[in-house]
Order: structure tokens, then sequence, then C-alpha cells
């Protein structure tokens, strides 16, 4: 990772853990959001994530392309993150097994992250710490009671419902069932994110008037754009990231076949935003790993154009024709 000699690390964890407790503050009065404001906007735009930084990843030039086009883009991410590996050996201390205060570092890293794409809604399901990273599938932290592969989904669901009725967005975005690779917070996101769907259009559901979201995309990879992206970094030299794997091979699970994807998303103009968020997150991306050492070419077809897989409501584009925005059709 990149850090700029003359800034000691002491002081930029400190500016990040202010940042966190400014935003665990808001937290605790969520309903001082001026829901008002968010209805005056025409387009409203929400995105349901497992971690703090699968926002930037999957999403973070369509965030920050809708939130500079006068969209309400609203993020909800559904745990903090504390399982998270920690790339920085100077903060290798805040890890689960060692001090368990990643969580609060990864909030203070999704808030800088947010101010670099012009996101100001940003929210954790139930508040933050209601439920906990679960790790990767298979580890003993999937067992803990107050984890998210443990929430009742209802229970969660009726927390992101009343997200969806307040800002009542035309468009939700989430991961597949898979959860794209199999995380089980990623999988848990997405039953939450679609069960809320459906109950926040329940009249006899909860409290507050019911609202229906008009289209739900899953995000995706297309196994083209996978490939072509593995030729990149086989040619730059590149032979181990994405496990090795040939780029005219077998592909692993979370590729999309190209004819299931209905939008992809130029955000290429809004690259550098997204990259500034990225490096917002260096306890869990290397500065120095492949994507940041890609060409510039190779770099924006990854980074820049993001694609999606439109599961509910009416495609805007004709027949067969891909979506260019996520709110074709609708205005
Ligand atoms: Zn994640």
């Amino acid at each position: 990772m990149t850090m700029t000699p003359d800034e000691p690390l002491g002081t930029i964890e400190e500016a990040v853990l202010a940042e966190a407790a400014a935003v665990l503050e808001d937290q605790v009065a969520p309903e001082q959001v001026a829901s008002m404001d968010v209805l005056d906007s025409p387009r409203r735009l929400l995105l349901v994530h497992a971690h703090p930084d699968d926002e930037t990843i999957g999403n973070g030039a369509t965030m920050a392309r809708h939130a500079a086009t006068g969209a309400h883009v609203t993020l909800v991410t559904c745990t903090l993150g504390e399982e998270g590996e920690v790339l920085v050996p100077e903060l290798a201390h805040l890890a689960a097994d060692r001090d368990d205060t990643l969580g609060q570092h990864r909030v203070g890293e999704l808030a800088t992250a947010m101010e670099a794409l012009g996101v100001t809604d940003h929210r954790f399901l139930g508040g933050a710490g209601r439920w906990r990273d679960s790790g990767m599938m298979g580890l003993v932290s999937n067992d803990r009671a107050d984890c998210f592969w443990q929430a009742d989904l209802d229970e969660a669901a009726t927390e992101l419902v009343r997200v969806v009725r307040e800002i009542r967005p035309q468009v939700l975005v989430t991961y597949d069932p898979d959860g794209g690779y199999g995380h089980p917070d990623h999988i848990q996101a997405h039953r939450v994110a679609m069960r809320a769907a459906e109950l926040a259009a329940d009249p006899a559901h909860g409290d507050g008037d019911p609202w229906q979201v008009a289209k739900v995309y899953w995000n995706a990879i297309p196994e083209s754009v996978l490939r072509t992206v593995l030729r990149g970094l086989r040619a730059s030299g590149d032979q181990t990231s994405f496990g090795g794997i040939d780029p005219d091979g077998p592909l692993p699970s979370f590729a999309v076949a190209d004819d299931l994807v209905t939008t992809s998303v130029d955000g290429a103009e809004y690259l550098g935003a997204k990259l500034a968020a990225m490096r917002a997150y260096p306890t869990q991306m290397a500065l120095d790993g492949p994507f940041f050492a890609m060409s510039d070419d190779a770099g924006s077809a990854m980074w820049g154009v993001e694609h999606y897989r439109l599961v509910a409501g009416e495609r805007g584009a004709g027949p067969g024709q891909l979506e260019s925005d996520l709110f074709d059709g609708l205005d």
C-alpha cells in the first residue's frame, strides 16, 4: 500500500476514527434525515451491500454518476465488515482475532469513500453494529448469534422496509442469489433486499405507506468482460490474480453469461471518483495490487463500466438491447 511518508500512520488512523465517530453519532437519530428533500429528487436509487467496500467495487461509478446528476443515492450496508482481512501491516491489530476493532475502522473508510463518490445518504441496516460480519463461508464466525448469516430474515428485511418506505426508491440494486461469490453476508444481503422489496409493497406489513420498487437489479460481471480483464492481466505479466485462471478456460461461477446482462452503465467519467473511493479502503484493497496497476484502457473497461441484470420491472431498452441507465424507461 502507498502512504505519504510525512503523514504518520497515527494521524491517518485518528482521522478515520473521527470520521467513524461522526457517522456513528448520526446513526443515533436516523429520523433526522430530511425525507422530504429525498422525495424532491425525481430519481431515487437504493443499493444494498454486505460490507464497507463492496459498494465501491461493484457500483462506485454508477453511484458517483447518479449522485452527480441529481439522483438521491442511498446505500445500506448490512455489516461493518469486522471479520475482514487487514492488508496494512501497521493496522493488523484491528483484526477480529486481536483488538476486534476493524468494524469501527471500516465505518470511517466507508464515510471517506462516500465523500469521494458524492453520496451523502449511507446507513447501516438496523444501525451500525446491529449485525456482525459472518466471515467467509464455513468459518466458526458463521455460527455467532449476532452475525448477519444468523439474522432472522423478516426482522432484517423489516429494517430495510423502513428505509424503502422512507426513500421510495424506483430502483434497487443488490447481489444475485449466490451473493456474487458465495460469501454468507452477500447471500443474506440478497435475501434481505429481495424480501424487503416484497414486504415494502405489502400494505398489510408494518408501518408506513406501501412502496413498490419499479426495478430490481442484480450486480453482474459478464463473462466477456471477465475474459477481457484476464487477458489484460496475463498480458501484463500477472499470472496469479483470479486464482491464475485461464482467460479462455472455464470461468468462476460469479461470471454471468452475457445474454443475461441487461444493463451496462458507462461511468468512465466518474472513474476518478471510484478509484479515489477504492483508495479510501487501504485495509481492504492493496493499492499496489493488480487492479491499480492495470493499464488505463483495461482499468477503465474493468472499473468504469458496471453491469447489471434486471430481475424485476420493465426493461427500458428495446428487446435484445442493453439498457445504458438503471432508470431507463422510468422517467
Ligand atoms: Zn463483501
